[in-house]
Formats: C-alpha cells, structure tokens, sequence
C-alpha cells in the first residue's frame, strides 16, 4: 500500500458552498433534541455556538498545506547522516467513523539526505493531518508520505500509539487499550539493524518520560 487518498472528494459533496456559522449551530441544536435534551434551557443555549467554535479548531488541519510546512530546509548539516527523532508529539485527532477523539503520540524518524527541516515542523505536520476526521492507519501514512515527498531523505519512520475513545467510551468499552500503527519507508524499511536502531531510540527513554 503506497498511496492513501485524502480523506472524502468521492462524494462531491466538498465542492458544495461550506455550510454557514448559523447552519452548523443548527445542526448541534438537532443532535441535542436527538440526545432527548432540551436546546433552549439555559445551560445548553449558547452550546450549538460553542460547538460550532470547537469545530473550526478541532478541524482546522484541513486549511493546512502540510507541503508547505516543510518548504524551508536546511543544507549546512556537516555532513549530518544519522538519524532524526522527534519522539513523544501529542495527537489529538478525531475518529472519522463515531467523530469521538483519539489521543497519542506519535513519533516521527527521518535519516536525512542533505536537507533537514526544523524539527517543531514535524509536529506541525502531524498536527496539520491529525486535525481531520481520520482514522490512525491513513494519519500514520499521511504524515510519512508528506515527509518523504518533500525531503526526500534515506528513509522515513512514523508511529503512532493511541486511544480512540469509540473504543473506550462507547461500543466495546476497552479502557487502557491503545492501538499502534507505523509507517517504515527506505532504510527503515529494507534495512533491519536501521529499523532496529530506530525502536530502540523510540523505547529507551528515562522514567517518567512516558506520561501522556
Ligand atoms: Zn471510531
């Protein structure tokens, strides 16, 4: 599996005119009367608002060009051939099936062919994909696949260790339980010492790092 396509066109329905402020409150009011409860008692008044605001920023990965965050990189590395780890970068993400988050982290390896990138880009890129509906396999390729395709490195190696609380919350209600995804391109994937070094670095951390 080489590509995962961005989440959506088939329907057609993105190209229709973005709903406005007014009609997404709407829409919060109706899943309020569907909980059984009441839109217009005073706690719940400015919900659909408040919603409507939580949205645009638990969304708002999709106004993001991943692309261009990794635009500015940087040659002068001296020569530079190790290994790149940015380890431990929160998630927050939602599940595109019950719309509920996913929490983790995610941790992001790279082996760089000349260019490097600042490092806080990485997590900008997680962040710009984690900010959809999504589910964690296509979250894990997306941000590989941007990585490679821009920086064109030795490799590239993505994990990602989460909790979907569809899982924890609803449905089966397994607490505790986290799902692991990963995504090896390169030298991480044909090359086992490479991939090696690589989950020793993302498993040797000093106690008390792990808290999430
Ligand atoms: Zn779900």
């Amino acid at each position: 599996m080489n590509e995962i396509s961005p989440p959506l066109p088939e329907t057609g329905l993105r190209s229709e005119a973005r709903p406005t402020q007014a009609e997404a409150e709407a829409a919060v009011r109706t899943l309020i009367r569907w909980a059984n409860d009441d839109p217009l008692r005073e706690g719940l008044r400015d919900t659909p608002a408040r919603v409507a605001r939580s949205y645009k920023e638990m969304f708002s990965g999709y106004a993001i060009d991943p692309v261009a965050l990794l635009e500015r990189t940087f040659e002068d590395v001296d020569g530079y051939d190790e290994i790149v780890l940015l380890r431990d970068i929160r998630i927050e993400s939602h599940c595109e099936h019950h719309m509920v988050p996913i929490i983790g982290k995610c941790h992001i390896g790279y082996m760089p062919l000349k260019r490097v990138v600042g490092i806080s880009k990485l997590a900008r890129v997680a962040d710009a994909f984690a900010r959809r509906l999504q589910i964690q396999e296509r979250l894990t390729v997306q941000i590989a696949n941007t990585i490679e395709q821009v920086l064109q490195p030795r490799g590239v190696a993505v994990v990602i260790e989460a909790g979907h609380q569809c899982m924890s919350t609803r449905g089966v209600h397994k607490v505790g339980v986290s799902m692991v995804t990963s995504r090896m391109t390169g030298c991480f994937r044909d090359d086992p010492a490479t991939r090696r070094e690589l989950l020793a670095m993302i498993g040797n951390r000093s106690p008390g790092s792990m808290e999430s």
